[in-house]
């Protein structure tokens, strides 16, 4: 009975055409065929142009089968902004291969957590980034993972790749349309992760959608200034959005002010997005730039994080250009505004739904819709927004009805445009990394001098949010630098380390009914 409502459902979005049915490996050798010796990724000083970026990754689809990756096998693909990274993604997604994009960022603890978690086989990797060896790492990995037994590193996906050796083409099972492409993390994830399962035709969907709504064509050229494994900077519209309208993606090595001001210049970008903290880093250094010009950027997407309005206003005033304010997740439901919206709606909202068929709904404490001007969590459905978490784990993230909840904090407009007021829940928003503070907690409980901690995101200018640790302590002598190497020890990513520790004596301010007072902590800030 479920399984053929679920068919009913799949055949209507085929049917009324938000899903084709078409896979990404298809979807790459059809943008070849149309924009041939067009450029479509840029990298320093080299290039390759959509054909190359077919034939390649084919190339590369043969070098993994003959490794042992397969149709159906979990990849843990840690790439930074290079060639290799698309090459890659459309080589696994030719072949059927899953995989999983986590940041640069992640370490040993939350590796192993989702490799154990999706029995990942192989560990594709960068060998080197901003001063960390990913050897080590790997190695941890496969020693805690029974299932991983395949390591590449980007190095030798540049090799072979650029070498004459290897097969352009062998036989290998293809994908289907309705099957799993991604498995994307969700943000702010603690113990068992939650990994989201999104299939070519839903994820190409919102693909699709989001270059259309920002009017890319072959002339636009993206900057991903941002970490291409996530996927706003992925699918929002992002790679495989320009990728989709014929136009040029350039990668940025790191999210720099410096480095984007100057790309901006050199490869004539028209559109990148950003997260606020990069954002205001980029205005603050830009007359320390100024050499670089922005005339031809057209559109810089604000999102991932609260976007205030000021800042905004700031960003169309500074580089001459329109913002575009875009709130989504990797669970699917992307909200923007449009290039014709007024300021009011730009500076001061998160826009509209981007599908026809997106239900989006706030709703009070009991899941009833509340009126629009009036504060609820936001939960959402559609044909690119997920109903389950892989593996059905956390099924108290979403409604009986197949709703997923955000745990966002929103309000709908009269006009329609939506505001996001922050969490409903106490996931913490670093600059656009998500942090559980539960995670932090249990960490720091690990410890012998530390009783009692609690973790609580506080306002910060610079990023939005920062992390405060309260801890009750045995030792008086325990300094904020020992708790620091001891969680550096724990293996986990460093965006995730307090930015601030407050002792507290002996037990926890309590509010009257006897539970922690959170606020009373605050205060202590
Ligand atoms: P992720 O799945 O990592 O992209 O995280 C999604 C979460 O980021 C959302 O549920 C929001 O909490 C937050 N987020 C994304 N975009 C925005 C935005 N424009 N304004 C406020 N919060 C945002």
């Amino acid at each position: 009975m479920f399984k053929e409502k679920l068919k009913s459902v799949k055949d209507e979005y085929v049917t009324k055409g938000y899903w084709q049915k078409k896979t990404y490996g298809e979807l790459i050798h059809e943008w070849a065929d149309k924009y041939r010796d067009r450029i479509a990724v840029v990298e320093g000083s080299e290039k390759i142009t959509y054909k190359e970026l077919d034939v390649l990754s084919e190339k590369l689809a043969c070098f993994f089968i003959k490794k042992g990756i397969k149709k159906g096998d979990s990849v843990i693909f840690q790439l930074t902004n290079m060639i290799s990274l698309p090459i890659a993604y459309f080589a696994l997604f030719k072949i059927g291969a899953v995989p999983i994009p986590v940041y640069p960022a992640l370490r040993e603890r939350e590796i192993t957590a989702l490799a154990v978690c999706a029995n990942a086989t192989a560990y594709i990797c960068v060998e080197e980034y901003l001063n960390f060896c990913y050897k080590e790492l790997v190695n941890k990995v496969f020693e805690e993972t029974e299932s991983m037994n395949i390591v590449i590193y980007e190095k030798e996906i540049r090799d072979y790749c650029f070498s004459e050796r290897g097969e352009y083409k062998c036989e290998y099972e293809k994908p289907e349309f309705d099957e799993v492409a991604l498995l994307l993390l969700s943000g702010g994830s603690t113990g068992i992760p939650k990994l989201i399962e999104r299939t070519h035709a839903d994820h190409f969907y919102s693909v699709r959608l989001t270059s259309e709504i920002c009017r890319l064509n072959e002339s636009s050229v993206y900057l991903g200034a941002m970490p291409l494994t996530h996927n706003f900077f992925l699918c929002g519209p992002g790679l495989l959005g320009t990728l989709y309208s014929g136009g040029k993606v350039v990668m940025a090595e790191a999210a720099s002010p410096d480095e984007i001001l100057r790309l901006i210049d050199e490869e004539g970008v028209t559109i990148t997005s950003l997260v606020p903290a990069v954002a205001k880093i980029c205005l603050e250094m830009q007359p320390y730039f100024e050499e670089y010009s922005s005339e031809t950027l057209k559109i810089v997407q604000l999102g991932g994080a609260i976007v205030e309005d000021s800042l905004a206003q700031r960003v169309e005033e500074v580089f001459g250009c329109k913002v575009q304010q875009i709130y989504g997740m990797s669970e699917g439901i992307i909200c923007c505004t449009r290039l014709d919206d007024s300021d009011d709606v730009v500076y001061g909202t998160q826009g509209k739904e981007i599908s026809e068929a997106d239900v989006v709904k706030i709703v009070d404490a009991y899941g009833m819709e509340v009126p629009d001007g009036e504060n609820g969590e936001l939960i959402a459905k559609g044909p690119y927004t997920v109903d389950h978490y892989y593996k059905n784990v956390h099924s108290e993230k979403f409604t009986e009805d197949g709703f997923y909840k955000t745990g966002d904090k929103a309000v709908r407009r009269k006009d329609g445009n939506i505001v996001i007021l922050g969490r409903a829940d106490e996931l913490i928003n670093k600059g656009g990394e998500k942090v559980m503070p539960v995670e932090i907690e249990e960490l720091l409980k690990d410890f012998e001098d530390i009783k009692d901690a609690i973790v609580i995101g506080n306002d910060d200018e610079a990023l939005g949010m920062e992390i405060c640790a309260f801890i009750i302590s045995s030792n008086p002598c325990l300094t904020d630098a020992a708790i620091i190497e001891k969680l550096k020890q724990e293996k986990v990513a460093e965006y995730k380390i307090p930015d601030l520790f407050i002792r507290v004596e002996q037990q926890w301010p309590l509010t009257a009914v006897g539970k922690i007072d959170k606020k009373e902590l605050i205060k202590m800030l």
